[in-house]
């Protein structure tokens, strides 16, 4: 039994799975290497960085669980794997408060221009009276996805004092303090919105030219989903139209974003941008590590 690790995991992680007594391999193998080494791997362990496509699963003759550390499985071709009859596991939720906590860090840099404020001081340039920002408290954040990092989100925010609406197709109901809407009610009542739905082809620019036309002016967008869920060329004019007031954005549609359209996004001073580092924290990380390597050993258990 083989389990290669391409993608590295968190140390304490790793040495649990390396004294598991299975045969443990860890490298990061390019796509090429990857498609000649799989015959030989029975478990692929890996995070985001590998895209685990349907050639990969093809050669894998003798694979017979793909793990993913990590909540999305946009990296692995799932269907091909169900086809084959391999199991896919993963960790949701395991990350899930790092992506919330981020999503306010950025929510709030927006607010209060705690990026652009920095970038001007390390300049030289005290911009004080050109920096008034917004309060959070008693003001309208709307949620779109009301899963687990949605819920984590509506939390917190629902302790800066702020009216908070979900919209979810799947959550009809909530013993929260938590408003749930229509889609159109988030976009025309929301000071704020924050984005935490996976990319499908439902979610594909979910927020798109038409839903920034019916925004309030001035509304902040945090994006620290999956890029694609916002049309970001829309996005891009109604930040220079002055709809959007800011924007947070932790993921792009272009992963990096070096292309034209993102080169100019990330030049407004209005736009705070991570490179996708929602669940880059040690403790979800930890989290993720030692969820993925619980669920490999009870799997390899049963095969
Ligand atoms: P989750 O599955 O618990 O929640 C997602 C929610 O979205 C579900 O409740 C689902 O019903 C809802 N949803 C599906 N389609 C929808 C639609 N059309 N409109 C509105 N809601 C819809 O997942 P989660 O753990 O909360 O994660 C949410 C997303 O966050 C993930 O899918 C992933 O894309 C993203 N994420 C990003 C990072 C990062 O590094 N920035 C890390 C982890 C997860």
């Amino acid at each position: 039994m083989r389990i290669h690790v391409n993608d590295p995991l968190d140390k304490s992680a790793m040495e649990r799975l390396m004294n598991s007594g299975y045969n443990v391999t860890s490298e990061h193998l390019e796509k090429e290497d990857l498609i000649k080494e799989i015959p030989n791997i029975d478990v692929l362990v890996v995070r985001s960085a590998t895209k685990v496509t349907a050639d990969i699963i093809e050669a894998g003759k003798n694979l017979k669980i793909i793990a993913r550390a990590g909540t999305g499985l946009d990296n692995v071709d799932v269907e091909k794997a169900k086809e084959k009859g391999i199991k896919v596991i993963n960790t949701p939720g395991a990350n899930g408060i790092s992506v919330a906590e981020l999503a306010i860090g950025l929510m709030i840099s927006c607010a209060r221009h705690i990026a652009k404020g920095t970038m001007d001081l390390k300049n030289g340039e005290w911009t004080k009276k050109q920096l008034k920002g917004h309060e959070l408290y008693k003001r309208t954040v709307g949620i779109i996805g009301f899963g687990n990092i949605g819920r984590e989100v509506a939390k917190r925010l629902l302790a800066f004092d702020m009216r908070v609406l979900a919209y979810d197709p799947f959550v009809k109901e909530t013993d929260m303090n938590v408003e749930i809407v229509d889609l159109d009610t988030i976009f025309k009542e929301s000071d704020f919105i924050t984005i935490h739905v996976p990319l499908t082809n439902e979610t594909k620019h979910l927020v798109s030219k038409d839903a920034f036309e019916k925004m309030k002016d001035g509304v902040i967008l945090i994006n620290a989903a999956r890029g694609g869920v916002v049309d970001e060329e829309a996005l891009y004019n109604a930040l220079i139209s002055g709809k959007v007031y800011a924007a947070g954005l932790d993921v792009f549609e272009v992963e990096p974003p070096t292309d034209e359209l993102r080169k100019k996004l990330l030049e407004l001073p209005n736009v705070v941008a991570t490179p996708h580092i929602g669940a880059s924290t040690v403790e979800a990380q930890l989290r993720v590590g030692q969820i993925i390597v619980d669920k490999i050993l009870e799997e390899v258990k049963k095969l």
